[in-house]
């Protein structure tokens, strides 16, 4: 099959290219780098399977007429970015790529007739007054803080991919991403696991916003690959217009997290308090009971071995 994957040059992006292609897909990434690296589809350049598109999807997609690209089987939209960091670096940008962008790639597998898959996130449930979060679930959000421009946007790309799926048949479904972590994540993108293993390793302070007793469930980068594409593989009548939490009910407290971090990397750094970020979520945990009741998914990567692998990982980074 031929797979298109919207941000296929970014951290869970990448990953997801290498699994399709090792199943001898062919699989084009559209990508404009405004988060993603090169390094990390850099060992593609010469798969003759592999394409890279260098493109922002706030502008049309082209035309399936007007591209070599031939026909496009399924897309994955992952374009995005995702750190708490660039929600107030590139506010504007996050709001218009999960909007005008989404409507961009929905026009596409439209026109394609391809099947589409949304990565949505569990910020879509805000600060959950429920716990953990189900799917029907339908959040505490801010509308107007300054995680806003990406947890609307994103509830956004959800309703407007409803539209497209009742009002032109469109094929598609939507993923809950709930916090992933794995080798290639920017170390410098402020996401916890980055942030942590990063001042571990260099022997600085580990910074905990607030007193650490909010709790994180980490998903493996390979076990949220397999889950993608258990949601994208599935029927049209067990997936089509369904929303699916993917993640790692391993619910930790982040100093609890941090603390392991420390200990892996076998580091000294003390852990720095400061104070919480606005509208923090407090508790965060998928129910994960909907996709492995349909489609047989769950994690299978624990904390400590993923987290093991990831500091392996930044070691030779850093
Ligand atoms: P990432 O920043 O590493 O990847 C996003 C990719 O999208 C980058 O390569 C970036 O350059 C590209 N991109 C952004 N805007 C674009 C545009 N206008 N045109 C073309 N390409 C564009 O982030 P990630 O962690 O790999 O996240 C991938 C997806 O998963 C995102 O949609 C994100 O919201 C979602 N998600 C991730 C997590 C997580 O923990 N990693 C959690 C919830 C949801």
């Amino acid at each position: 099959m031929h797979f298109v994957v919207t941000g296929g040059a970014g951290f869970i992006g990448s990953h997801l290219c290498d699994a399709l292609l090792a199943d001898g897909h062919d699989v084009t990434a559209i990508d404009n780098f405004i988060t993603g690296r090169p390094g990390n589809i850099a060992h593609l350049r010469d798969n003759a399977s592999f394409r890279l598109v260098e493109h922002d999807i706030t502008q049309e997609l082209p035309a399936k007429e007007q591209t070599s690209l031939g026909k496009v089987d399924a897309i994955y939209h992952l374009a995005s970015p995702a750190s708490p960091a660039d929600f107030t670096r590139i506010p504007l940008e996050i709001a218009i790529i999960n909007s005008v962008g989404t409507r961009n790639v929905l026009e596409w597998a439209r026109s394609h007739e391809a099947r589409y898959l949304l990565t949505s996130t569990s910020e879509a449930y805000g600060d959950p007054l429920e716990h953990p979060q189900r799917e029907d679930y339908f959040g505490n959000v801010n509308t107007i803080g300054p995680r806003a421009c990406y947890d609307e946007g994103k509830r956004f790309a959800e309703a407007i991919t409803s539209v497209y799926i009742r009002e032109f048949r469109v094929d598609g479904r939507i993923v809950r991403i709930f916090n992933t972590y794995g080798p290639r994540m920017n170390p410098n993108d402020g996401r916890l696991p980055p942030q942590f293993i990063s001042q571990a390793l260099r022997g600085e302070p580990m910074t905990i916003y607030g007193d650490g007793s909010q709790t994180r469930s980490f998903c493996y980068v390979s076990d949220m690959v397999s889950g993608l594409r258990a949601v994208m593989d599935a029927q049209p009548e067990v997936a089509r217009g369904k929303i699916f939490n993917v993640g790692n009910p391993d619910e930790r407290q982040v100093r609890a997290f941090a603390e392991l971090i420390r200990i892996i990397s076998e580091s000294n750094s003390e852990i720095e308090y400061r104070p919480a970020l606005q509208d923090d979520p407090a508790r965060r945990c998928p129910d994960i009971s909907r996709i492995s009741a349909t489609l047989g998914w769950r994690p299978v990567v624990s904390l400590v071995e993923g987290m093991a692998r990831t500091i392996e990982w930044f070691r030779t980074q850093i």
